[in-house]
Parts: structure tokens; C-alpha cells; sequence
């Protein structure tokens, strides 16, 4: 039992059980074709992870070990070979059961205000929680159930990443080896294209429109701003590599420099049952 996950103060990492770290990650497409030496350095990653995050539920969601193993699991595949540091700074994970409707005030071009309640599936809050809806958590999780590409959880620790440099924009800090000027044109590039292309998308009458959403290399609401097409990206990047990857090629081999990780080059491994 993890038990003591669920004391606030910062603890000493302890073991994950075998069973229970095979049940709550065998379904994530981001295992496959990883080496058993990365699955170890997973484990130990989420350990320490578990033992620095607090976790709580909202209307009165009890959450499981296995939840927690699973949302780590999501979030420690961001930082592999980064390291937990990179999310520190803030501990509160909240979790609700399904998508929640925060009320918020938001001010239109022409600078009136409206109260907006727009059902979320995920948040993350600048210096502050990460915020879940389980059901799409479980959603990913599940074969009869997943949309290929789709992953809240590494979205919002995306995001997480992207706000250690401020405001989310699409420009987390960069390794020293790598060119700003690279990343910036990469990303510039790819993200008008891929506007222009959800722009077509929605001109289409509703009868091709969603065939012509489905054909886009990752989920139309990257189109939303740099920062969500960053975080989107990254989705598709452990999710369905061999769906970015062809679609922009740069992008890609900005984030293999920024996560340090190839999963392309890992699903030869994984086997033809494992490719989506
Ligand atoms: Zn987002």
C-alpha cells in the first residue's frame, strides 16, 4: 500500500509495487518499445515524484495508488531524462472525476467582460496545482476509448515545463546546446500551417469537416496559441510520434533535442501490435 502518498510533507521515495506499476502502465502508448533500463528509470523517477506531490480529490473522488501511479507515470515520461527538478516548485495535484466548469471572467476584443464556463478536461496554474479530470486521465488509458494523440496529463505537465521560464507560450527553457532561433522558427513555421489547416478544416461543410479533422497530425486545439500547440505537440510526441514526426519533421527534432528522448526510434521495437 502507498498510504503514506496521501501525507503532505515531503517524504522519503518508496518502492512501487511490481504488480501494481504493471497494471497502472501497460495501456500508455508512451511504453511502447521503451527498454526495460528506461522502464526501471521510470519507476524510480515516479517514486521520487509520488513522494514529493500531494494528491486530493474533489467531490469526494477517493484516488487509488493505482491513480496515482498512473498520473505519475504520465508526468514522469516529460522529464525521463530531464530529471524531477523540473517540476519543482509546487506539490498539489487535484483531481476531479470528470470535466469541471470553472466560472471565469474573460474580456472580449472589444474589452467587454463575460463570465465564461467552459468544461475543462485539465489545468495547470503557474507556480501553483495541476488540475485532472479523471475521466479523460482513465479515457487514454483505455484501447476501446483513447483518441490516438490525446493525453491530458502529459499536456498539462508540458505546460508545467513551459511555465519554468513564466507564462506559457510555447518557449520552455532551453538546453544550452540547443538554438533558440532553431526552436523558434521550427515551431513559427509549423504553427501557422497547422492553423491554416484547421482553418480549412472548419470552412468545409459539417459532412467533410470531420474527416478533414481527423486527417491533421495531432488535435486541432494546438491551434488555439503557441503555448497549446507546444503543449499539444508534446501529446503527439510520446503518443503518436509516427504521426508528427512526417508532419513537421522540425518540430519534432526540436522536441527530441528538448526531451532528450526519441520515441520514433523506439517503436521498431515495440512491435507491429503496438503501432496505432
Ligand atoms: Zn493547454
Amino acid at each position: 500500500m502507498l498510504g503514506w502518498l496521501r501525507s503532505r510533507a515531503q517524504r522519503a521515495p518508496q518502492a512501487i509495487d511490481a504488480g501494481l506499476w504493471k497494471r497502472a502502465t501497460s495501456s500508455w502508448l508512451f511504453m511502447r518499445g521503451l527498454e526495460a533500463s528506461e522502464v526501471e528509470s521510470l519507476r524510480a523517477l515516479c517514486e521520487r515524484f509520488l513522494a514529493s506531490k500531494h494528491f486530493s480529490g474533489t467531490h469526494d473522488l477517493e484516488i487509488s495508488d493505482a491513480m496515482q501511479v498512473e498520473i505519475a507515470a504520465q508526468a514522469c515520461i516529460l522529464v525521463l531524462e530531464l530529471g524531477e527538478s523540473w517540476y519543482e516548485g509546487w506539490s498539489e495535484i487535484i483531481v476531479y472525476p470528470s470535466q469541471f466548469a470553472p466560472q471565469r471572467e474573460v474580456e472580449d476584443d472589444a474589452g467587454v467582460v463575460h463570465v465564461t464556463h467552459d468544461p475543462m478536461a485539465g489545468e495547470a496554474w503557474l507556480g501553483g496545482p495541476v488540475i485532472l479530470s479523471y475521466e479523460d486521465v482513465a479515457m487514454t488509458g483505455d484501447e476501446a476509448l483513447r483518441v490516438a494523440g490525446y493525453n491530458v496529463v502529459i499536456h498539462e505537465f508540458a505546460h508545467k515545463l513551459d511555465m519554468r521560464n513564466g507564462d506559457p507560450n510555447g518557449f520552455p527553457p532551453l538546453h544550452k546546446a540547443m538554438a533558440p532561433s532553431e526552436w523558434k522558427r521550427a515551431f513559427s513555421e509549423a504553427y501557422k500551417d497547422f492553423v491554416s489547416r484547421v482553418e480549412a478544416a472548419e470552412a468545409l461543410p459539417e459532412a467533410r469537416m470531420q474527416r478533414a479533422f481527423d486527417a491533421l497530425p495531432m488535435d486541432p486545439y494546438a491551434a488555439e496559441s503557441a503555448g497549446e500547440f507546444f503543449a499539444v505537440a508534446s501529446e503527439a510526441f510520446f503518443e503518436t510520434p509516427e504521426l508528427l514526426a512526417p508532419a513537421y519533421p522540425a518540430v519534432y527534432g526540436q522536441l527530441r533535442l528538448f526531451y532528450r528522448q526519441d520515441p520514433l526510434a523506439r517503436l521498431p521495437r515495440a512491435g507491429p501490435e503496438n503501432t496505432i
